[in-house]
């Protein structure tokens, strides 16, 4: 089977298996040799490396990076995509499909199970519908992932970079920000896609490691910042009291926020990591 990459091969395959493309799934698949290459490129795949994939879809980018890495474990939710592959990735005895959903499976269980010896990188072209959940499920289960490479909505990677006090500045860009650096790789326009998205796209490279700032509590961090995301419009201190997460008093948050300097109507969108981290780690011991 000659790499699938360009529209032809990809519609040959659709009508061959009669495939329908499912919203459902977000299933927009990849016809351009050029972005699959500048993907596995900015993966900078080893050969000791195993690559998790999300959403192989018929295979285009599974088989190049079943080139470069020692094993690829591609979790794909639709079932009807699983023949497809049987037969687009059958010359590779190194990719293991997995017909599961990414959100409810064990990714831990998955690395201890298939993970090669070198290093274990995330590459996909994610479905849209569902990119932050896959991509807090990455960051927050602490698996030994190196680096995740992927293709999202151009909108979220500009949240992912956002800086404090811009309109993209939420929850996703200080999650992050505080597990990883992040680098844009670049920008992807709708035609390189069947079917063509409505929104423009951008691939993103997030590199995970030791960060010099750390929570005393994460879980208490997160919910600090969802309180502050959650409800925008209200004040911080406000987004702290009314959250369903915390159990806080006023006085406590008053004193914290007199110890910090921040003033009282202060809104969660201008406070930085630091100062998140700091708020967490205070707010900590006064929860009840
Ligand atoms: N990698 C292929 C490509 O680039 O042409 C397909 C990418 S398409 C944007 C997203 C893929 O993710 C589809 O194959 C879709 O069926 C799959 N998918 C959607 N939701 C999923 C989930 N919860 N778990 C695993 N795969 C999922």
């Amino acid at each position: 089977m000659p790499w699938i990459s360009n529209p032809k091969n990809t519609v040959d395959i659709i009508k061959k298996y009669n495939f329908t493309l499912s919203k459902k799934y977000g299933q927009n698949f990849l016809i351009d040799s050029n972005i699959l290459d500048m993907i596995v490129a900015a993966a900078d795949i080893k050969e000791d490396d195993t690559v998790l994939e999300i959403g192989p879809g018929l295979g285009s980018l599974t088989q190049r990076l079943a080139s470069k890495a020692k094993k690829v474990v591609a979790i794909e939710i639709d079932k009807l995509l699983i023949p497809i592959l049987n037969e687009t990735l059958s010359e590779y005895n190194n990719i293991v499909v997995l017909n599961e959903d990414i959100l409810k499976t064990d990714i831990g269980e998955i690395i201890d199970k298939y993970a090669e010896a070198g290093s274990i990188k995330v590459v996909a072209n994610l479905p849209y519908y569902i990119t932050t959940p896959i991509v807090m499920k990455l960051l927050e289960g602490h698996y030994p992932v190196e680096s995740i490479t992927v293709m999202v909505q151009k909108e979220v990677a500009e949240r992912m970079q956002a800086v404090a006090g811009s309109k993209d500045y939420g929850a996703l860009s200080i999650a992050v920000a505080y597990y990883c650096a992040v680098y844009m790789v670049g920008v992807i326009s709708p035609n390189c896609f069947i079917p063509k998205p409505k929104v423009e796209s951008a691939v993103i490279k997030l590199v995970l490691g030791e960060k010099c700032l750390k929570a005393v509590d994460e879980k208490m961090l997160f919910k600090i910042i969802r309180a502050s995301f959650n409800q925008r419009r209200k004040t911080l201190q406000n987004g702290l009291l009314n959250s369903p997460e915390l159990n806080l008093n006023k006085e406590s948050i008053v004193q914290v926020f007199k110890e910090m300097g921040l003033e009282r109507n202060i809104r969660g969108e201008t406070l930085e990591l630091r100062d998140f981290i700091e708020l967490a780690d205070k707010l900590l011991i006064k929860e009840s």
